[in-house]
């Protein structure tokens, strides 16, 4: 049976990487048009069975979602809300059934080819069943944006603007939430279907707007002082630097929130920090809208011309680098660190995937899908434009092959954090700490040192410089040299971005 008044049913706001009821556009068009209105977050079996997804982002997305609800009751919002286990077009499809869909409110999603095409179906669906999608573009994210040329201007303009605010209409009123089919409806957390969750021991960040805000005001209250100097560093930038990706890729706060307290923070002697800071939160909408121009990136080369680059990678030193027992140590404590807490700084991020690419040979897609089940702060626009940058395969940024001993040396001097992730060297001399492989074996032998940390998969030097001949006889090919002038004109790839 199909509802038939159009003038009635529900106005549904269907919450996906946006947990927030703060500079909300879509919830705040539903509060202030609809009458009878539900809000709905959907975990879907295509993502609970997908590779990207791991356990830590439902439990975050599930602690976002019910500090929202505890929110939206604590404001006697006369709202439904509703948490659903099921494929979204069915949830969609049922509700209309039962009590008719006056319109569907959401952001429009930069996201994997498997919520493209679901939002894709959902789009005939609606339009064959009349119902009004009003699906907001996300901040400063263009569909179909062809070039850049005004791309910077536009996300400034953006964030500059006023943030929504959402409050109940004079037509709401309050109604029954349908009985959902059985299995539907979620009491607790989710789990992945597949077998690769990293697990964990934790403690990772937290979901919820408050949480959020909390990291914000703690940042710009004193923690932003340093931000430059310890971002590299893989200790010091967990206190550091804000740790507001996974509020931000989860959509607890919006960009435009964070941009306009950056621009009214008033902290003494941090300017450069302040400045160093600013620059990278415009990377953000860079690197997602690249995505949003060109999401076949998800599974190909963003440069094409490095379809045939040949990788001699092992199984066996894929799982070394997974499981961080590849025998470098440095590269050993940041996969554990990042298995375990969810987070890993920049620079540490960029030299595990170097490590794998480089050293190790194999491609990007070996590893992708594995860090993103690791960070927290899964956000795909970001996560595979930067690993092919990592891996040397733009065509168009320089290569940068990061040597793990020298970072080690450089970034944490002191091996203080070796030591936290890497027990089995907790005792080693300093001297031996960041290769311990220069240890003289009867040394060792006499030390009295745990001996079982595992001896280094490959040279460190001979596998860099091999990968550096390789990438740099490949990016003078033709194909490579072509297809870098096609990125540039489409994605004018600012210069600081290299
Ligand atoms: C291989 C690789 C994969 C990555 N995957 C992700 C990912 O899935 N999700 C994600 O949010 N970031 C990703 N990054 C970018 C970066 O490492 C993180 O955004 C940053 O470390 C998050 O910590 P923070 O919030 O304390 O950052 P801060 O330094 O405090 O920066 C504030 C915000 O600016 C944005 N930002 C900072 N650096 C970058 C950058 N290099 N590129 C784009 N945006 C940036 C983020 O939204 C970040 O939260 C990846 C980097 C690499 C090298």
């Amino acid at each position: 049976m199909q509802y038939s008044h159009s003038n009635r049913g529900i106005d549904v706001v269907w919450f996906k990487r946006d947990l927030r009821i703060r500079d909300h556009t879509p919830l705040a068009n539903a509060l202030s048009r609809g009458r009878q209105v539900l809000l709905l977050h959907i975990y879907e079996p295509t993502d609970l069975a997908h590779l990207t997804t791991s356990n830590r982002h439902l439990t975050f997305r599930w602690q976002a979602w019910t500090a929202l609800c505890k929110e939206v009751r604590a404001l006697n919002w006369p709202v439904q809300t509703a948490v659903l286990h099921a494929p979204a077009l069915d949830v969609l499809k049922y509700l209309h059934e039962v009590s008719g869909i006056r319109a569907l409110y959401s952001y429009q999603e930069t996201g994997l080819a498997h919520t493209f095409i679901r939002d894709q179906a959902i789009t005939r669906w609606v339009r064959i069943n009349e119902i009004p999608w009003h699906e907001q573009r996300q901040q400063a994210i263009y569909r179909g944006l062809k070039h850049r040329k005004k791309w910077a201007n536009d996300w400034h303009n953006t964030m500059r603007g006023g943030l929504t605010r959402a409050s109940p209409g004079p037509n709401l009123e309050r109604f029954e939430v349908p009985e959902w089919p059985p299995g539907w409806a979620c009491v607790e957390t989710p789990h992945v279907t597949h077998c690769n969750d990293p697990g964990g021991c934790g403690p990772f960040q937290k979901g919820g707007e408050r949480e959020a805000r909390r990291y914000l005001q703690t940042f710009f209250e004193g923690r932003v002082k340093g931000y430059r100097r310890q971002i590299g560093r893989p200790l010091e930038s967990r206190k550091s630097c804000s740790r507001l990706s996974p509020y931000l890729a989860w959509g607890c706060l919006s960009m435009r929130q964070v941009y306009q307290t950056f621009q009214n923070a008033d902290v003494p002697r941090a300017k450069m920090d302040l400045k160093a800071f600013g620059s990278r939160l415009r990377w953000q909408g860079h690197f997602i809208q690249k995505f949003e121009s060109e999401c076949r990136i998800e599974f190909e080369s963003v440069n094409r011309g490095y379809a045939d680059f040949p990788y001699h990678g092992t199984p066996e030193s894929l799982a070394a680098w997974k499981e961080g027992k590849t025998g470098i140590p440095l590269v050993d404590a940041c996969m554990r660190c990042v298995i375990n807490t969810g987070y890993l700084n920049f620079r540490m991020r960029a030299m595990l995937v170097s490590f794998l690419t480089h050293h190790l040979d194999h491609p990007w897609q070996a590893g992708v899908e594995h860090l993103a089940r690791c960070f927290l702060d899964f956000e795909p626009g970001i996560h595979f434009s930067q690993f092919q940058m990592q891996a040397g395969v733009t065509g168009i940024n320089t290569i940068r092959i990061y040597n793990p001993v020298k970072q080690s040396m450089e970034r944490d001097s002191e091996g203080l954090f070796i030591r936290e992730w890497v027990p089995e060297l907790a005792k080693m001399p300093i001297e031996y700490l960041h290769s311990p492989w220069t240890q003289p074996p009867m040394e060792r032998l006499w030390s009295g040192l745990d001996l079982t940390y595992a001896d280094p998969i490959v040279s460190v030097e001979s596998a860099g410089r091999a990968a550096r001949e390789k990438l740099w006889k490949f990016k003078k090919t033709n194909a490579v040299r072509e297809e870098a002038t096609r990125i540039l004109r489409i994605h004018v790839a600012p210069s600081s971005l290299d």
